[in-house]
């Protein structure tokens, strides 16, 4: 919705309401971040710096963009008096249509999704628009008014934006601007300290010296700070950060380029930077976030390394450097071999890439190794964060299986009782270790929730030798363990299942087992009839009077809830009944002469081995009305 007016130099000036997403971002930024108010002026320059970036790479194929002015740098300039920092940039400029979208919308999907969760709780919310990335808007944080002056690299156009960072925006055309953008912000009151030299070379310094563009600033010509517009040095260092040594590059460095790379407001947990030589030569610097973003789970949302060839900036996300699994790693790959003109189509093809992809992932995987080793803290948050998606690479990547395996971690039955069993998490490694003599088998149990898991009857036998099991209970578990099969040289036995093989057991003599036909067995056959496949007597059971099991090959319930989901029709599958010849319960039973009575009494205990393998019940109703007659049998009249 525009609304023209006539403007002072004659132009059309053409007022355009914020798009809501923008004007939500904009405000909670403001409300939110307040306490770090410097990074405004990092996000600015980081734009100026991507906005030259994107030239460099433009005129490769173009040269002529850059026959104006070829010396690509970021001016810095403050105005003590008027109040004001002007971040100027000589790089690719906007169009008028461009200022109009990428500086009033946010294009993002799922945008207006993410902003429905902010609660309005400043802390909370700082930190899930660390998430989001805060960029150009945060420039309302230090100012009342912010102007922003442009014209794209090989266009005449000349565009004014202008904006109190309130409702609306104005635009209009100007005149004679050099090629690339200027933002020139109106302090508010509280931020006039920035307007002073001392303070912005210590900001540059700190936030942006890793940028290989110049950030040039007047000379200091008096002690009082007084500029000279005249004269300009540079005040960062302007060397990429990734093309210098390893050892001469601090943690806070580090940090600081995380922030640029990654959009991203936190500090990363880890990071990993290499340099190889030889017949490819490339250099990759891979960092881990501390935060998941908000479109982790979206399909489209950009993802992968930032691309240079020969230090020349290529594109963002280029996605052929690692795998779908690791799309949360964020940093860059800058490699010498391949041609500048590379297209994601050629990515897609290279040899070279796919080699460098695979090295990479290596060199992810290991990052990830060292931090667990190293920082169990820091693994233990990445690992809330960042684990399902981890889990996708059992899948996607088999000839790294088994350090995706050994990265993975569990709930255990090694910590039933303690005060954090949920969310504490035992690894394959540590599993092993504590093997019983003969065991030759990683023991799990799948469900819909760790509550359901930890008392799940099918975990008796094991607690009463002393075997651990693992104790699965999210989303992509049970399909996971489908892929995995072994670790180490021990596979993976589900322990619902009705092969079940017990240490110091045999799978021979289980079959024997099997065939050994009980009498009671058959009665209670006759009874569940349809109901089940098999019935027989469980060797898995001590406290409990029965229980249900799945055959070998049929779909565990985890997975049949997610194929269910995708719309697949699936054959029914019947359960195995396992009763527990020791129960008292089960003993009377043999005794039951009364046929009318042994069926209520077969119905229940079936009903009641749904129940708590956490299965729903056929016919609810009907357990009610059994249990019911049963109860009244017992109660004096
Ligand atoms: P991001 O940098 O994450 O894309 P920003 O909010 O920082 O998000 O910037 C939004 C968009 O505005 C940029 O993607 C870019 O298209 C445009 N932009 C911002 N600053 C500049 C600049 N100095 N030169 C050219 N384009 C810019
Ligand atoms: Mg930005």
């Amino acid at each position: 919705m525009a609304k023209r007016q006539q403007a002072d130099n004659g132009s059309t000036a053409t007022t355009y309401g914020f798009q809501t997403e923008a004007k939500q971002l904009l405000k909670l930024m403001i409300h939110s971040l307040y306490s770090n108010r410097e990074i405004s002026l990092r996000e600015l320059i980081s734009n100026a710096s991507d906005a030259i970036d994107k030239l460099r790479f433009r005129a490769i194929e173009n040269p002529e963009l850059v026959a104006d002015d070829a010396e690509y740098a970021i001016t810095l300039r403050f105005d003590k008096d008027a109040g004001t920092i002007t971040v100027q940039d000589n790089g690719i400029g906007m169009t008028r249509q461009e200022v109009i979208d990428h500086l009033g919308t946010i294009a993002r999907s799922g945008t207006a999704e993410f902003l429905a969760q902010l609660t309005g709780d400043q802390k909370k919310d700082a930190a899930l628009i660390g998430q989001f990335g805060v960029g150009f808007y945060s420039a309302f944080m230090v100012a009342d008014e912010v102007e922003v002056l442009t014209r794209a690299a090989g266009t005449d156009e000349c565009t004014r934006w202008r904006s109190r960072g309130e409702d609306s925006f104005t635009v209009e055309d100007a005149a004679d601007l050099p090629r690339g953008t200027s933002v020139i912000l109106h302090l508010n009151e509280k931020s006039k300290e920035f307007a002073d030299g001392y303070r912005l070379r210590s900001i540059v310094r700190r936030y942006s010296d890793h940028i290989g563009v110049p950030v040039r600033m007047p000379k200091e010509s008096h002690e009082d700070g007084e500029s000279d517009a005249e004269e300009l040095e540079t005040v960062n260092s302007a060397r990429a950060l990734w093309t210098r040594p390893r050892t001469e590059i601090s943690d806070d460095e580090y940090k600081a380029f995380y922030k640029h790379v990654a959009h991203d407001f936190e500090d990363p947990l880890t990071w990993s930077h290499n340099k190889v030589e030889g017949k490819l030569e490339y250099t990759s610097l891979m960092y881990v976030p501390k935060r998941a973003p908000f479109d982790l789970w979206n399909r489209e949302a950009p993802r992968g390394l930032k691309l240079y060839v020969q230090r020349v900036f290529i594109m963002d996300d280029a996605e052929q450097f690692l795998p779908l699994y690791l799309r949360f790693i964020k940093g860059v790959v800058d490699c010498n071999d391949l041609p500048l003109n590379v297209s994601r189509e050629i990515l897609q093809q290279d040899e070279r890439v796919s080699t460098i992809r695979s090295a990479l992932t290596k060199r992810a995987l290991s990052m990830l190794q060292t931090l667990a080793d190293k920082q169990p803290d820091d693994y233990r948050t990445f690992y809330q964060q960042f684990g399902e998606v981890l889990k996708e690479g059992t899948g996607e990547d088999f000839a790294n299986r088994e350090a995706i395996a050994r990265l993975l971690r569990f709930s255990s039955t090694r910590h039933l009782g303690s005060d954090d069993a949920k969310n504490a998490r035992v690894s394959l490694d540590e599993y092993l270790e504590r093997l019983v003599e003969g065991q030759e088998h990683v023991y799990y149990l799948a469900a819909d929730s760790y509550e359901a898991a930890a008392s799940s009857p099918h975990l008796e036998v094991f607690e009463d030798r002393g075997i651990e099991v693992l104790l699965l209970h999210e989303r992509l578990d049970e399909w996971m363990m489908g892929n995995l099969h072994e670790y180490k040289g021990k596979s993976f036995q589900d322990v619902t299942r009705a092969d079940l093989v017990l240490p110091g057991e045999s799978k021979d003599e289980q079959r024997k087992d099997d065939a050994a036909d009980e009498p009671l067995g058959k009665r209670i056959a006759e009874v569940l009839g349809e109901r089940v496949e098999k019935v027989r007597r469980s060797k898995r059971l001590k406290d409990s009077p029965a229980c249900l099991v799945l055959g070998e090959f049929a779909l565990g319930p985890q997975m049949r809830r997610i194929m269910e989901a995708a719309g697949q029709s699936l054959p029914e599958s019947k359960p195995q009944f396992e009763y527990n010849a020791e129960h008292p319960l089960v003993a009377r039973l043999a005794n039951e002469s009364d046929e009318q009575r042994f069926r209520e009494l077969v119905l229940v205990l079936f009903d009641q081995a749904s129940l708590a393998g956490g299965m729903p019940l056929a016919d609810p109703a009907g357990y009610v009305e059994r249990m019911n007659r049963l109860l009244l049998e017992l109660l004096p009249e």
